[in-house]
C-alpha cells in the first residue's frame, strides 16, 4: 500500500468508524424490530388457530343440534305420513313432542302444521296460523323432503329468537300435507358461547347463509336478528369459501378484529369467531415496548460512546497530522540549515543528527546516530561540555553555549560553538538536550591572530612592549606573593644609528631580527620573556632568577651577539654588531621602593652605566650602585 493511500485510509477512519457505530445501531434496531413485528405475528396466529378451533367445534355443535332437531321431525314426519292428521294422532304426537322437547334442552319448540298453516299442536292458548312464513312457503313450494333450515324468527310461543327447522310431510296421495318444524332458541346457542372464555372484546356468532344473525355472544338480545349481509363477508368473493381468518374493522365501534368463519357444509350457517385485535395484542404490545426501551438505551448508549470514540479518533488524527506538520518543520529548518542540529538522549547519545555533520565534522549523519554525543569532542574541552550537558540534564540549566574543539574526520580539528537547549516531555522531565553547532575554527584562527598581532612585535616576532608591560606586572605580583627574585634585562644595540647610516635602514631591520633571534634562543625557561623595547631596544625579564642568573644570562646573550659576527665597521671596538645590557634583580615582597618602575629604572641605569662604560658589556644594578656608593665616597 503506497503511503498516499494509506494516508486518505487513515483520513477516512473516523467516518468508517462512525459508519460502523451507525450500522451496529440500526442492525440493532432493525433486528429487535423484526423480532417484535415476527412475535406479533405469531400472537396473530395463535389467535386465528384459536378462533379456527372455536369456529369449527361450534360450527360442529350447531350442526350437532340441527341433526338432533332434525331427527326428531322425520320421526314425526313418517308418523303424520303413515297415520294421518286426524285429531286422534295428533293429540298423540304432541305428546311425543313435548316429552321430546323437555328431554333436550336445546329444544325450544316443536309443532305440527297443515297445509293450510294452522299450527295443530299450539298450546291451546295460542292460535296462529304460518301461512305467510318464509319456511311455510318453501315447502308449500317445494316438494323437496330435506330438512329445510330458516331465518332466525321471533317464536310466537314467548318472542324469543329462534332458528327453524322443518320438513314436509305429504298427504297420501302425495300431495303437501304440512310441515312438521322444530326450532332452537338463540338464547340457548348464546348461553352456550358464554363456556368459550375468548377474551373481553370477542365474540362468537351464529350466522344464517342470508346474512342473518341467529345467536352471539355477548350481547345476543342486541345482534340477533341483525343482518351483515352487506359485509364482504358474504360479499367478497373470496371470502365464500369453507372457512378462513377474516380481518376486519368492526362497523359497530371501528375497532380491529381478527376473526376466522366457518361455513358449515350441510346447513345454510356460518360461524365468526373474533377477538379484538388491540385486546390480542395488549400483553405484546407491554411487553415489546420494555424491550424495545431496554434496546432503544443499548443503541442510545452505543451511539454515545461511539461518537465519544470517533470524536477522540478525529482529535487523535489532528493531533498526529499537527505532529506530522511540526516534524516537517523541524526537519526543514534542521536539515536546511548550514548549522549541525543535533538530538542528544538522555544516555547522551545522538538520536538526530542533520545532514550538515557530514560539512562541519566530516561524518554522515547516519554515521553519527546512536554513537557517544561528547566522543569527538578534544579531551581538553570535554569536563567543560560534560558538566554544562549534566547540569542540563539535571534541569539546573535550560540553555547553554559552548566553544570547543572537536574531531573532524579529514582535518584533525575544527572548533565549534554550540546552543544548546534542554527538551522536556509533556509531563515536564528532561528527555534529552538539542543542540546547534557550527564550525568557527576560522573565526577562532582569526581571533588568534588577532591576539598574537596585539601582543607580537611585527618586526621581529618578539612580544611588543605593550606585552612587555603586562607581564612585567603579572610578574611583578606573583613574585611579590612567591616571595621570589625577578630579574629584568635592557639590551640596547651600540651605535645602531650609525648602523643605519652606513647599511641602509632595511639592513638595519634585518639586524634587528638577528638580534632578536639571538635574545629569543637564550631564553630557555618557559616563563622568561623577551621583547621589543623600542627600536634597537630589547627587554628580557626573568622571573625566579636572581641577579647571579640575570648576569649570566646577560653574559651570554651579550657574546652571542657578538659572536654573530655581523660586520659593523663605525662600531670601531669590535667592528661588529655588539650590544650593551644593564640587568636588576629584586624581591619585591623584601624592596622597600617596591614598585615596577623601580626595576625598569634600575636596568636601565645599568644600561647607561654599561654604555658609558664602554659599550659590549653587562652591567647589573648593584655594580652601579656599588660604583655610586664608590664615587660618592671619594
Ligand atoms: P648608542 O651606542 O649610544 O646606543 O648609540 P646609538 O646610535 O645606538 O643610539 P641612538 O639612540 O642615538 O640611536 C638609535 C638608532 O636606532 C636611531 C634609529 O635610526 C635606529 N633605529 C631605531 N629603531 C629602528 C628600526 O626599527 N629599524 C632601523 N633600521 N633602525 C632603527
Ligand atoms: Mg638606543
Ligand atoms: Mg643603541
Amino acid at each position: 500500500m503506497s503511503a498516499v493511500t494509506q494516508r486518505a485510509g487513515w483520513s477516512r477512519l473516523p467516518l468508517r468508524a462512525a459508519a460502523f457505530v451507525v450500522l451496529t445501531c440500526v442492525t440493532i434496531l432493525g433486528v429487535s424490530g423484526w423480532r417484535e413485528w415476527a412475535a406479533r405475528d405469531a400472537v396473530l396466529k395463535g389467535a386465528e388457530t384459536e378462533m379456527a378451533n372455536v369456529a369449527r367445534s361450534l360450527t360442529q355443535h350447531a350442526e350437532d343440534s340441527l341433526d338432533l332437531l332434525d331427527s326428531g321431525v322425520v320421526g314425526v314426519v313418517s308418523r303424520l305420513e303413515m297415520d294421518g292428521t286426524e285429531p286422534a294422532t295428533i293429540a298423540k304426537l304432541r305428546n311425543l313432542l313435548e316429552a321430546r322437547k323437555t328431554a333436550m334442552e336445546r329444544v325450544h319448540s316443536l309443532a305440527i302444521i297443515d297445509d293450510h298453516g294452522n299450527w295443530l299442536t299450539s298450546p291451546g292458548t295460542i292460535s296462529s296460523t304460518f301461512n305467510d312464513d318464509a319456511f311455510f312457503r318453501y315447502h308449500q313450494l317445494s316438494p323437496k323432503r330435506e330438512p329445510h333450515v330458516g331465518r332466525p324468527v321471533k317464536s310466537l310461543l314467548d318472542g324469543e329468537w329462534v332458528v327453524t327447522l322443518s320438513r314436509r310431510f305429504n298427504k297420501l296421495d302425495g300431495s303437501f300435507g304440512g310441515v312438521v318444524l322444530a326450532t332452537i332458541s338463540a338464547n340457548y346457542l348464546s348461553h352456550f358461547y358464554e363456556q368459550f372464555e375468548i377474551g373481553r372484546n370477542s365474540s362468537v356468532a351464529l350466522v344464517h347463509g342470508d346474512g342473518m344473525i341467529i345467536a352471539r355472544n355477548p350481547s345476543n338480545d342486541k345482534f340477533v336478528g341483525r343482518s351483515v349481509a352487506d359485509t364482504p363477508l358474504l360479499r367478497d368473493p373470496s371470502l365464500q369459501r369453507p372457512g378462513g381468518a377474516y380481518h376486519f374493522k368492526s362497523p359497530l365501534d371501528g375497532a380491529e378484529r381478527v376473526s376466522f368463519f366457518k361455513r358449515s357444509s350441510r346447513y345454510p350457517l356460518m360461524l365468526l369467531a373474533t377477538v379484538d385485535k388491540a385486546e390480542l395484542l395488549a400483553p405484546w404490545r407491554a411487553d415489546a415496548i420494555s424491550r424495545m426501551l431496554y434496546v432503544l438505551a443499548l443503541v442510545v448508549l452505543i451511539a454515545v460512546i461511539g461518537a465519544v470514540l470517533v470524536r477522540q479518533l478525529q482529535r487523535g488524527q489532528r493531533m498526529a497530522a499537527a505532529l506530522v506538520e511540526k516534524e516537517a518543520h523541524f526537519r526543514l529548518l534542521a536539515e536546511g540549515s548550514s548549522d549541525m542540529v543535533t538530538r542528544i538522549g538522555l544516555d547522551e547519545r545522538l538520536r538526530y543528527v542533520s545532514p550538515s555533520s557530514i560539512r562541519v565534522v566530516g561524518w554522515r549523519a547516519n554515521q553519527l546516530i546512536g554513537t557517544p554525543a561528547l566522543a569527538g569532542i578534544h579531551a581538553d574541552d570535554r569536563p567543560q561540555v560534560q558538566a554544562l550537558v549534566d547540569a542540563m540534564k539535571r534541569g539546573e540549566k535550560e540553555e547553554a553555549r559552548v566553544t570547543y574543539r572537536n574531531a573532524h574526520r579529514q582535518n584533525a580539528e575544527v572548533w565549534l560553538e554550540s546552543t544548546m537547549r534542554v527538551t522536556r516531555k509533556d509531563n515536564g522531565r528532561v528527555d534529552g538536550v538539542v543542540a546547534i553547532s557550527r564550525d568557527i575554527t576560522e573565526q577562532k584562527m582569526l581571533e588568534t591572530r588577532l591576539e598574537t598581532l596585539a601582543i607580537e612585535d611585527s618586526l621581529t616576532g618578539l612580544a611588543n612592549r605593550r606585552r612587555f608591560d603586562e607581564r612585567l606586572k603579572e610578574e611583578w605580583a606573583r613574585a611579590y606573593r612567591d616571595r621570589s627574585s625577578l630579574s629584568l634585562l635592557m639590551i640596547d644595540v651600540d651605535h645602531f644609528k650609525s648602523y643605519n647610516d652606513e647599511y641602509g635602514h632595511p639592513a638595519g631591520d634585518a639586524c634587528l631580527r638577528l638580534v632578536a633571534q639571538i635574545i629569543a634562543a637564550e631564553m630557555q625557561r618557559s616563563g622568561d620573556l623577551a621583547a621589543r623595547y623600542g627600536g634597537e631596544e630589547f627587554a628580557v625579564l626573568l622571573p625566579n632568577t636572581d641577579a647571579a642568573g640575570c648576569a649570566r644570562i646577560g653574559d651570554r646573550i651579550r657574546r652571542a651577539i657578538r659572536d654573530a659576527g655581523l660586520v659593523h665597521t663605525s662600531n670601531h671596538a669590535s667592528g661588529c654588531v655588539t650590544a650593551s645590557l644593564g640587568g636588576a634583580a629584586c624581591r619585591p615582597a623584601l624592596e622597600r621602593t617596591a614598585g615596577v618602575t623601580s626595576l625598569v629604572e634600575a636596568a636601565d641605569q645599568a644600561l647607561y652605566a654599561a654604555k658609558e662604560a664602554g659599550r659590549n658589556r653587562l652591567m647589573m644594578s648593584g655594580e652601579v650602585t656599588n660604583l655610586l656608593r664608590r664615587a660618592s665616597g671619594q
